[in-house]
């Protein structure tokens, strides 16, 4: 048995590369194991009840692939919701997630809470993962919510392209902060898109950050071989 993590795939029609080499990912990588999505699978999502031929496709492949799989939403897909999980049978998970790997606890995140010097995106991050909000946006005809998240979209290409790279990264003393609070020695997130495997985050030499990558020309994963976690990426 072995765990895979993965994050930031961006599913968009747009880029169909992407969308096959997912799918194809669920067919060869995966098979009778566990399977740990940590956000942004989707570049957009409106709603479980808005079907596109993407997101058929994608339900389709989660349904049909065995391994057990665990989502946790991120900055782009915090609207996917029970109605997704029943029709792929995926298990939906929220932050701070902690699971045991080797008799160590090991912290999943998606990574946007860690961003604390983006003082703009942190003051709407409540009110994106609050449930009241996202049931009043989900009651919103499907037109409506698609220009929401259009506008959404161009707002944050706009906010990232003249944020300074470091202002767009996680802060140190929020990952310290993330592994004691969770008594984790390991933590696994994407959002930066920096695949880095990070070692000593902690004074005492030990604490390790393992950052996944943003899937383009190159798929990222995480997974564990002979008891050690690997970053590793592949040809899309
Ligand atoms: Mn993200």
């Amino acid at each position: 048995m072995s765990v895979f993590f993965i994050s930031d795939l961006h599913l968009d029609a747009a880029r169909p590369n992407c969308v096959t080499a997912f799918l194809q990912y669920l067919k060869t990588r995966t098979q009778g194991e566990e399977l740990y999505i940590l956000g942004d699978l989707f570049e957009v999502w409106i709603g479980d009840d808005h079907e596109t031929e993407l997101s058929q496709r994608v339900v389709n492949a989660l349904a049909e692939c065995p391994a057990h799989i665990y989502f946790m939403a991120g900055n782009r897909d915090f609207l996917v919701g029970a109605e997704f999980a029943r029709k792929t049978g995926i298990t939906l998970i929220e932050e701070p997630y902690v699971i045991r790997i080797n008799n160590e606890r090991v912290l999943l995140l998606h990574g946007d809470s860690l961003c604390t010097k983006d003082e703009a995106y942190m003051r709407v991050r409540p009110m994106l993962r609050d449930p009241v909000f996202q049931k009043q946006l989900l009651m919103k005809p499907t037109a409506e919510r698609l220009e929401i998240a259009g506008n959404a979209r161009q707002e944050s290409q706009a906010h990232t392209s003249k944020t300074e790279l470091e202002i767009m990264d996680v802060t140190p003393e929020a990952v310290i902060e993330a592994l004691i609070a969770n008594s984790a020695t390991t933590l696994i997130h994407g959002h930066t898109h920096r695949p880095f495997d990070h070692l000593s985050v902690l004074s005492n030499s030990t604490g390790r950050r393992m950052v996944l990558g943003d899937w383009d020309e190159f798929g990222w994963h995480i997974y564990l071989e002979d008891s050690d976690l690997v970053l590793d990426s592949f040809p899309i």
